[in-house]
């Protein structure tokens, strides 16, 4: 889903949320008429004597007398239903359909910007279309472990980038800094990346993860016409956050490496961040890549440090 389809999508879950919430307000005030059958027509007399005030009003009978009998059937009926609703043990708005989301009154957005409402169905939905949320379910801050690194260096190290981790996040939308991880398969780069991208999604962030290998097969499916929606590979340059996994592990030809400069280049150009892993050293990047992708990696990428621990290996052994 690209950016525009992702809003559309978002409205059209609240629309039904909201729908939803109605209907059961509805029933919810349909049992307590049914209760309280007198308060029913109480409402119904308030409405009637509310068109035939505005009728009054427009009719050019202006006489104070006229306008206090209005005024006064209103009051008694209003007192005689506080009356009602009190006895009943009930608030006096028990009668009334509320909103689902009191602070923009079911509209989406307040004064300042999209509501809190529409963020959450929003970044509910961007998790789900980001390619984060099956696989990576359980790769959260919360669940990185750093028992595993049991050298004290190794432990050293990586409690430095988790902590750097969730500051990226915290600062995200006034840093917008790209990362590059480097380190041995296995050291924790893809869990950390993960936990970054859900973290970012959650405060309503558009967040697209990828592997090298499958965003370039995506933009070999558009472009050789492969079966791939076309539109799709817009989501490589206007997310908010583009998260690539596995770098070095594509099949590499001429059109992958274009492919991967070109969306590398054009983030950096428009001030996009990335979050880039990689099993190569900085100089094995040198062996893979062209120099003038390779410069862009090392010169505008930060490189938190990984431990050189394979923890997949340790789980296995159940050393960990
Ligand atoms: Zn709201």
């Amino acid at each position: 889903m690209n950016r525009h389809e992702l809003f559309e999508k978002t409205d059209e879950v609240l629309q039904e949320k909201i729908a939803e919430f109605r209907e059961a307000e509805a029933r919810r005030i349909a049992a307590i008429y049914e209760k309280l059958p007198r308060l029913k027509e109480i409402d119904e007399e308030l409405r009637k004597n509310m068109s035939r005030f505005t009728a009054f009003a427009f009719s050019g009978d202006r006489s104070e007398e006229a306008f206090n009998r209005f005024r006064k059937t209103s009051l008694d009926l209003q007192k005689e239903r506080a009356e009602i609703l009190s006895e009943a043990g009930l608030p006096s708005n028990a009668c009334e359909i509320r909103h689902r989301c009191e602070k923009c009154k079911d509209r989406g957005y307040t004064d300042k910007g999209l509501c809190e409402c529409f963020k959450k169905e929003l970044s509910a939905l961007t998790l789900d279309s980001s390619g984060l949320s099956s696989d990576y379910k359980n790769k959260t801050f919360d669940s990185f472990s750093l028992s595993y690194y049991k050298n004290p260096a190794d432990r050293e190290k990586m409690e430095l980038t988790l902590g750097y981790a969730k500051k990226y996040v915290r600062d995200f939308a006034k840093k917008k800094e790209n990362l590059l991880f480097m380190g041995r398969s296995g050291s924790g780069k893809t869990f950390l990346s993960c936990a970054i991208g859900k973290a970012c999604a959650e405060q309503g962030n558009y967040v697209c993860y990828v592997t090298a290998q499958n965003m370039i097969s995506e933009f070999e499916a558009e472009k050789f016409g492969k079966g791939g929606k076309s539109g799709d590979t817009e989501r490589f340059f206007e997310s908010d956050l583009l998260i690539i996994d596995d770098l070095g592990s594509e099949f590499s030809t001429q059109f992958s490496e274009s492919v991967i400069y070109n969306v590398v280049n054009s983030r950096l150009n428009s001030g996009s961040p990335m979050i880039i892993s990689t099993n190569y050293r900085p100089e094995e990047l040198s062996d893979f890549y062209h120099e003038r992708l390779v410069s862009r990696l090392l010169n505008e990428f930060l490189t938190p440090v990984f431990a050189d621990v394979d923890v997949r290996e340790l789980k296995k052994l159940g050393r960990a």
